[in-house]
């Protein structure tokens, strides 16, 4: 009943050559999948036209950040409604490296909920603990504040619009994995600090995200509260990308 989406982030990678090769060939390898999955593609923005030819209306497509402002003299910037002009559906907020890089706060992150929910796009918002964070029996705490700030702002009928992404920062990009039960207790956890926020908590998809592969994809989306992915590194090599698509 909860929507299943597994999301590519390209990060600062790719090219209009990617775009080609990989979206094009992701199109017509997954136009036979039935698993009922969403997959979405998330590259950097400038390129966003390019992924949107080759995908054909077939595949989602979303932005890595947009502005905390709505318009006007913010150099470098792109809004929200910039995003919804050119075709995407979703777009990241929070995600560690615009947290820990980037000085991305809660604050900011909620403020572009809020404008993302207002231009009728959907916000994958990505939480997540550092290591020390993780050793000091901190995590649950802190993902929980990232997400009680974050979505502050959400309301009612908007929830439908909410994606919330795990991602323990240890494990992005470092070819460290959460165990399964590991991400699902925290998944677990969300679940329960949506529900006190009064969100429909069970409606809410929930992606896991950080080093996830074509081999350890199938064991962490068969937790209960897992419903897909957001994927880095492997969402750049399209037999990968495809293969974590089916596992869903
Ligand atoms: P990774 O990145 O799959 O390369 O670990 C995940 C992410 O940062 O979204």
């Amino acid at each position: 009943m909860r929507r299943k989406i597994v999301a590519g982030n390209w990060k600062m990678n790719g090219s209009k050559d990617l775009a080609k090769t990989l979206v094009g060939s992701v199109r017509s390898e997954l136009a036979s999948l039935d698993n009922g999955v969403e997959v979405v593609i998330i590259p950097p923005a400038i390129y966003v036209q390019d992924v949107a030819a080759h995908a054909d209306g077939e595949l989602g497509l979303g932005v890595q950040n947009v502005s905390e402002w709505h318009s006007g003299a913010y150099t470098g910037e792109i809004s929200a409604e910039m995003a919804k002009d050119q075709g995407c559906q979703f777009a990241l907020v929070g995600h560690s490296e615009r947290r820990q890089l980037f000085g991305e706060t809660d604050q900011a992150v909620a403020d572009k909920v809020a404008l993302l929910l207002d231009n009728g796009l959907d916000a994958i918002v990505c939480v997540g603990e550092t290591l020390e964070q993780r050793e000091n029996g901190r995590a649950e705490e802190v993902v929980a504040t990232q997400v009680r700030q974050g979505l502050g702002k959400v309301s009612g009928e908007q929830w439908s619009q909410i994606v919330v992404a795990y991602e323990p920062v240890w494990a992005i990009g470092t070819g460290k994995t959460a165990t399964a039960e590991d991400a699902q207790a925290m998944h677990a956890s969300i679940r329960d600090v949506l529900a006190d926020m009064g969100a429909p908590a069970e409606k809410v998809t929930m992606l896991y995200g950080g080093s996830v592969k074509a081999d350890n994809a199938a064991a962490l989306f068969a937790q209960p509260d897992i419903d897909g992915g957001l994927i880095g590194g492997a969402s750049l090599i399209a037999n990968d990308f495809i293969s974590i698509c089916r596992a869903v």
